[in-house]
């Protein structure tokens, strides 16, 4: 059986992955536009001795070849080495395919100036540290309030740095405001420029093409350095017409990783994804679900064996002294889809103050943030998020596969967790959540 992969990073590498764990004997092609090295965050000694490696074991790596076509008719794909711009064609039994996204730039008029970024791959993230470090940048303009976007942020806290977002608040995709406003706190103590609730119209450049300040809806900032950071579409061009894609160009796939074409999978950012506190597809842009649905693809290459168990999209990121992760839906998310939902937040520290004080280990007992949402009809959880200066993050792990087996909140108030003075309470807080919504729903 002859497999083609497209794709080296997050879906490409698992999928080659679990093919060598599951078969024995391989005939792969596996090709990326872009560079194995810096995919793999390999130095090119390492990354010389990974490609031999791979190929002992079946996988032979092209680098810096793009597919440009792909015939489901005659099961071959077109590729351009864009070494030599010469073209030739491979023909594939199982195609797998994670061709990713790129950046979302504006239409926008100045948006071809110099200094405007965007923040996709390890290269663009290359040119923002230089940025950070460069003496001559001093007003920096970040677009987009996201993960990345406050990101950056926090990698400029000594230049003057404004941050736009169309939203209400930062980090709105993931955090409610109760704990979303912990962390623009900390942004204006840091003399950070919120522009919440407004958008950018234009960049501003002067004759040398260099961008010199971003008018916005209400005023002008001035910039010679701009970030944009406001989503991503997925590199699927080339297969339109070709397998069933959405209108915005994400490969619709099944529960097996199939497309709509026999024998072609995809999996990764450029697939739409099953996510599990709305039963629907979505677009979601995670390494831990490409990974995951690489492994599937390649469990279900030759018969139908185990579907794709979705996502609950969890996320985390540290952030000026906070440590936060989310799963499943917020009140955002809730709200467009017109749930009939209600939430639960508490605040309350890591451990019980009669047991700190005895134990001389645990001098530190941080406040833990945490906010449930619920179905208000069944009472199952519909998302969770924390936040403490403390790392419990890992916590949220335990929210999503509670909202993957739809857990109510009774369940969760009467869920098994360990105690042990030093890590925790008697009760803990997750436990506590799932009592308060129970007074809240009249059930206790
Ligand atoms: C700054 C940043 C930080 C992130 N941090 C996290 C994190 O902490 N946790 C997390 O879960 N996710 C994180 N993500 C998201 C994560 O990087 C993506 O979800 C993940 O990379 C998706 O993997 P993928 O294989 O689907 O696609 P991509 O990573 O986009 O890779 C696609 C690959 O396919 C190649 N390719 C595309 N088209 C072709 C073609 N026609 N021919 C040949 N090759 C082609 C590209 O060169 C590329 O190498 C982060 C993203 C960014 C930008």
């Amino acid at each position: 059986m002859k497999v083609i992969v497209i794709g080296g990073s997050h879906g490409g590498i698992a999928t080659i992955d679990a093919l060598i764990d599951k078969y024995k004997y391989l005939d792969v092609l596996w090709f990326d536009k872009g560079n194995f090295t810096i995919n793999n965050s390999l130095d090119s000694q390492k990354s010389k001795t990974k490609i031999e490696e791979l190929k002992s074991k079946g996988v032979t790596v092209f680098q810096e070849t793009e597919v440009i076509s792909l015939n489901t008719e005659s099961k071959t794909i077109t590729i351009k080495d864009l070494k030599n711009n010469k073209v030739f064609y491979e023909n594939y039994d199982k195609l797998i395919l994670s061709p990713g996204s790129h950046p979302k730039t504006v239409d926008l008029p100045g948006a071809d100036a110099k200094n405007v970024v965007t923040m996709a791959n390890r290269k663009d993230l290359l040119k923002v540290r230089q940025a950070s470090d460069n003496d001559k940048i001093n007003d920096v303009v970040i677009v987009g309030a996201g993960y990345n976007g406050v990101g950056a942020v926090n990698m400029f806290i000594n230049k003057n740095v404004s941050l736009i977002d169309h939203n209400e608040f930062s980090l709105s995709s993931y955090l409610d405001n109760e704990l979303a406003e912990k962390i623009e706190d900390k942004m204006k103590e840091r003399n950070v420029n919120l522009e919440m609730n407004n958008s950018i119209i234009e960049i501003i450049k002067n004759d040398e093409n260099e961008v010199i300040a971003i008018k916005t809806k209400d005023k002008i900032l001035s910039a010679d350095f701009v970030i944009l950071t406001i989503g991503i579409e997925p590199n699927t061009k080339w297969l339109k017409n070709t397998l069933d894609l959405t209108e915005n160009g994400y490969i619709k796939v099944n529960d097996y990783m199939e497309t709509n074409v026999k024998d072609v999978f995809a999996v990764g950012d450029a697939t739409l994804t099953k996510f599990n506190p709305l039963n629907k597809n979505i677009k979601i842009g995670l390494a831990t679900k490409a990974r995951r649905q690489a492994y599937c693809a390649v469990m279900n290459l030759e018969n139908k064996n185990i579907p794709f168990f979705g996502v609950q999209g969890s996320s985390g990121l540290r952030l000026f002294g906070y440590k936060f992760a989310s799963t499943g839906l917020n009140e955002k998310q809730a709200k467009k889809e017109n749930l009939n939902y209600n939430s639960v937040y508490i605040e309350e520290t890591k451990l019980d103050n009669n047991f700190v004080v005895k134990n001389t280990l645990s001098k530190d007992n941080p406040l833990i943030y945490f906010k449930i949402l619920y179905n208000v009809d069944t009472y199952q959880i519909l998302g969770a998020q924390i936040m403490s200066s403390n790392d419990e993050t890992a916590n949220i792990n335990a929210m999503s596969i509670a909202i993957q087996n739809q857990y109510t909140i009774t369940q969760l108030a009467f869920a098994d967790f360990f105690f042990q003075p030093e890590f925790s309470k008697p009760l803990n807080f997750m436990n506590r959540a799932g009592i308060s919504a129970m007074k809240k729903e009249g059930i206790l």
